[in-house]
């Protein structure tokens, strides 16, 4: 059985070889993940090329994401770890010092976005190295803010910051990631993630870089910030798709609510027909272990039943021990559930054009029918992801005109980007895809299939026919251009 579910891996020191990403690709994954967070141009570069490489000896199409790194709040240099203990009190300055102990039980240090100091006032929580030390504001000096440790820990320079209830203000697009961006534009990836977006207009102005560099790269926003969540469904409209990034949004949200926006995201995404990306510790242990732990297996089955387009893996295939194994067992934890799963429903989406009802419509014909694929000759992509949104038990294999929309179509669930076509008369189309299904064995004499597309063709957005596909049907429009 083919899985449905999309799997994103992160590459890194462990995974960068060819052998390795083909591996990889052979073991399912879909798409590719190159951390801006991490190494250098020359460096993904190097990565980009290799895995071009690995999609034509294994004759598979994968996509690119590229992940933007954003403003990472992090303290400044420190002459020595603070080993902070609860009631020690921390200045967060304006300037840029190295960090130093004051006295006994006073610190001082800067972080690298000093102007989030401003916006703080007293109460708010300030949490350092991910989330481990707490601290709450006591006082707001003029040029520093100085808070009250509430437990225990050791803090050393660069570690992260996060200010759960501050809305930060800030520029989540930095001047390292425009460069970044112009790489990736230049480069073609399929998908940019942009990291701690806070509202739509950080999402509208990504969009306005991109254009400005000429691209048309599909953009994620990766779900993080507790603010972000205020604004969820204005972001939406504006992105492509969305990372429930759970790493840095349990610390900004209580860890306990993490699992229930998980499913309000995933929810809404499905219901906007744009991809949504389950990402962050699916499978940590086995950056170390060969084996996963039984909470790992069923947290992705778990994203899998909530209705996540894909899941990702970070550490556990940038620098873990064995990648293809985390791979493999990503993939076989996804089959075993989808076996089990009636994952067919008729959701009640609201259908905002004729496109979307014929898409609705196809769907449950392939269910009576119980035909053995849908057909969805799609120019842009939006009406393969219309039919995927529904889940329908048998594969979408999308019938594109270019390599890019067959690209970006990687991380929606159930679809196989499998013929690509002249965009051309209906009938010629047909002739192609027939001649080329039946070559490659997606297509076969015996089965049945439903075939959705727009009539003239070329109009996108014009999904207006559905046909029934089956032998006849096949040698027929064959015989158009092929004998
Ligand atoms: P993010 O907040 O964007 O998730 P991260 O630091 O958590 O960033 P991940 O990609 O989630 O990074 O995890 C990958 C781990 O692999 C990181 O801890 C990083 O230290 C390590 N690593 C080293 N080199 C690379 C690389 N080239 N790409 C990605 N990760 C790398
Ligand atoms: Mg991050
Ligand atoms: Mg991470």
């Amino acid at each position: 059985m083919q899985k449905r579910t999309k799997i994103l891996a992160t590459i890194g020191p462990a995974s960068d070889s060819l052998e390795s990403i083909i591996r990889l690709i052979d073991a399912g994954v879909n798409v590719f993940r190159l951390n801006f967070s991490h190494s250098t141009h020359e460096y993904h570069s190097q990565t980009l090329s290799r895995i071009n490489e690995a999609m034509q000896k294994t004759h598979k199409i994968v996509g690119i994401l590229q992940d933007i790194s954003g403003p990472k709040v992090r303290v400044g240099e420190l002459s020595n770890d603070f080993t902070l203990k609860a009631n020690d009190k921390v200045e967060f300055v304006q300037e840029s010092i190295l960090g130093v102990q004051v006295d006994d039980a006073h610190y001082k240090l800067s972080i690298n976005q000093p102007s989030i100091l401003k916006q703080l006032a007293l109460d708010d929580y300030i949490y350092m190295y991910d989330g481990i030390i707490r601290s709450k504001v006591i006082e707001v000096k003029q040029n520093s803010v100085v808070v009250e440790v509430e437990n225990d820990g050791i803090l050393s320079s660069k570690k992260g910051v996060n200010f759960p209830n501050t809305e930060l203000g800030i520029d989540v697009i930095t001047p390292k990631d425009k460069k970044d961006m112009l790489w990736g534009v230049k480069n073609q990836v399929d998908f940019m993630a942009i990291s701690f977006v806070q509202k739509a207009q950080d999402m509208i102005q990504a969009r306005q870089i991109i254009q400005e560099y000429g691209g048309d790269t599909k953009l994620i926003a990766k779900i993080e910030k507790f603010d972000a969540l205020k604004d969820i469904d204005n972001i939406l409209q504006v992105s492509d798709g969305l990372m429930v990034a759970r790493g840095d949004l349990g610390i900004e949200i209580p860890y306990y609510d993490v699992p229930s926006v998980q499913k309000m995201l995933i929810k809404k995404a499905n219901k906007a027909a744009k991809p949504v990306i389950t990402a962050t510790q699916m499978l940590l242990s086995m950056t170390k272990n060969d084996t996963a732990t039984r909470a790992e297996i069923s947290d992705i089955a778990n994203a899998v039943l909530d209705g996540t387009d894909a899941v990702m893996l970070s550490e556990e295939s940038a620098v873990g021990h064995n990648p293809t194994l985390a791979v493999q067992t990503m993939c076989n934890t996804i089959i075993g559930i989808e076996k089990n799963y009636p994952y067919f429903q008729y959701a009640d989406f609201t259908c905002n054009d004729r496109s979307d009802n014929i898409n609705e419509v196809a769907v449950r014909l392939s269910d009576t029918l119980h035909t053995d694929g849908l057909l969805s000759i799609t120019s842009s992509g939006e009406s393969a992801k219309k039919i995927a949104r529904y889940k329908p038990k048998c594969l979408i294999y999308a019938v594109t005109h270019t390599k890019k929309t067959a690209r970006h179509l990687t991380l929606s669930w159930g679809i196989e980007p499998s013929f690509n076509v002249n965009d051309e008369s209906l009938g010629m189309m047909m002739s192609d895809m027939m001649e080329q299904g039946l070559k490659s064995g997606i297509l076969n004499l015996k089965s049945q299939y439903i075939l959705t597309a727009g009539d003239p063709v070329g109009v996108s957005g014009s999904t207006n026919m559905i046909r029934i596909i089956g032998a006849h049907e096949i040698e027929f429009f064959r015989s158009l251009r092929w004998k």
